[in-house]
């Protein structure tokens, strides 16, 4: 196993609400803690710089500076290091003057260092570079039809095919915001493969780890079996499926329902809300207007015709299998 320092550089410069960071810190499989202080064996030091946790608040160019680790590894002076995106990356050349976002200044010029210029520079001497939530992954709300930002994603900016020098493809972890557990364990994933004790992770055509969002929101849902029944909620405080109401759980790749949010707990169809595809390339453009029955996800003809069969059988069972057996 490698046993160097890993340097975990989080770059929140882009476009972006920090939701990342805020769901990292409820984090508990594994928690931010317990991969920043060690305590999951096997696994390589490492050292997280992120603003949320940072401890050096010196000025630019002072030994206390928290931007120095992003100019160590920009000059190649830190190796190895993940670099971790979170926010939208804006088109910084759509505009005669200005900029759209910065993270610290270049010490030559004193003038704002913006997301993109990060990205270009710190991208290609990283072992793996990971957009955090689906601004960073796809854009997000500032990719929306309209936005004068030209926001993108990582991999619309880096090239959807591009490799780290040590081979890795950029990782995507959508969400808006992202699982606080799906972030920690791709997280996890990563350390371990780059210390050398996991094969290449496994990403879907949208660089997604696979084993978190292969299922649909709906294969894990606890209104499925009110779909199957035909029994749709036309009001926001009913228990039954939400679909009518607006929810896109049938052609979502999330797994959201099945985890819960936080601890196990919740998970937004479960808990009364919606799935407005927050973690898929479109979002949100492709799945608006909200909170109105999806052309997608409207249940299908087989589904209202067989819904009456389906209570009936299950309505049977239910007396039948509740009746203890007569001796
Ligand atoms: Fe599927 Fe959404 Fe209905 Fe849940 S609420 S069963 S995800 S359509
Ligand atoms: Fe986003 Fe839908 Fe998953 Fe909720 S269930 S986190 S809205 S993709």
């Amino acid at each position: 196993m490698d046993e160097r320092v890993l340097h975990i550089l989080w770059m929140n410069g882009g476009l972006s609400c920090d939701g990342e960071s805020v769901a990292l810190t409820a984090a508990t499989q594994p928690s931010i803690e317990d991969l920043v202080l060690g305590a999951l064996p096997g696994l390589p030091p490492i050292e997280l710089h992120w603003p949320y946790l940072g401890f050096e608040n010196g000025p630019d160019g002072s030994p206390d500076s928290f931007l120095e680790w992003f100019h160590r590894a920009a000059r190649g002076d830190l190796e190895p290091f993940l670099l971790i995106v979170e926010g939208s990356v804006p088109d910084e050349g759509n505009k005669a003057e200005g900029y759209w976002s910065g993270f610290g200044n270049d010490p030559r010029t004193g003038q704002p260092i913006t997301a993109s210029e990060w990205i270009d520079r710190l991208a290609p001497r990283a072992t793996g570079v990971v957009a955090v939530g689906t601004c960073a992954a796809y854009g997000g709300v500032h990719a929306m039809a309209g936005n004068p930002t030209g926001a993108a994603g990582v991999p619309d900016h880096l090239g959807w095919e591009w490799k780290s020098k040590d081979g890795l493809p950029i990782v995507c972890v959508p969400g808006c915001p992202t699982h606080p557990d799906n972030l920690a364990e791709t997280i996890l994933y990563l350390l371990h493969q780059i210390s050398g004790q996991a094969p290449m992770i496994p990403l879907d055509e949208s660089l997604r780890p696979r084993w978190l969002f292969e299922a649909t929101v709906h294969s894990g849902c606890d209104r499925a079996s009110y779909y199957d029944s035909g029994e749709f909620a036309t009001d926001f405080g009913a228990s039954s499926c939400l679909v009518k109401m607006g929810c896109w759980g049938q052609v979502v790749r999330c797994n959201v329902a099945k985890r819960g949010w936080v601890n196990g707990v919740g998970g937004c169809p479960n808990v009364g809300g919606i799935c407005i595809g927050c973690t898929m390339p479109g979002f949100p453009d492709k799945f608006m207007p909200f909170m109105e029955d999806p052309v997608a996800g409207t249940p299908p003809v087989t589904t209202s015709d067989f819904a009456p069969v389906v209570r009936t059988l299950r309505g049977f069972t239910l007396r039948v299998a509740g009746r203890a057996p007569v001796t």
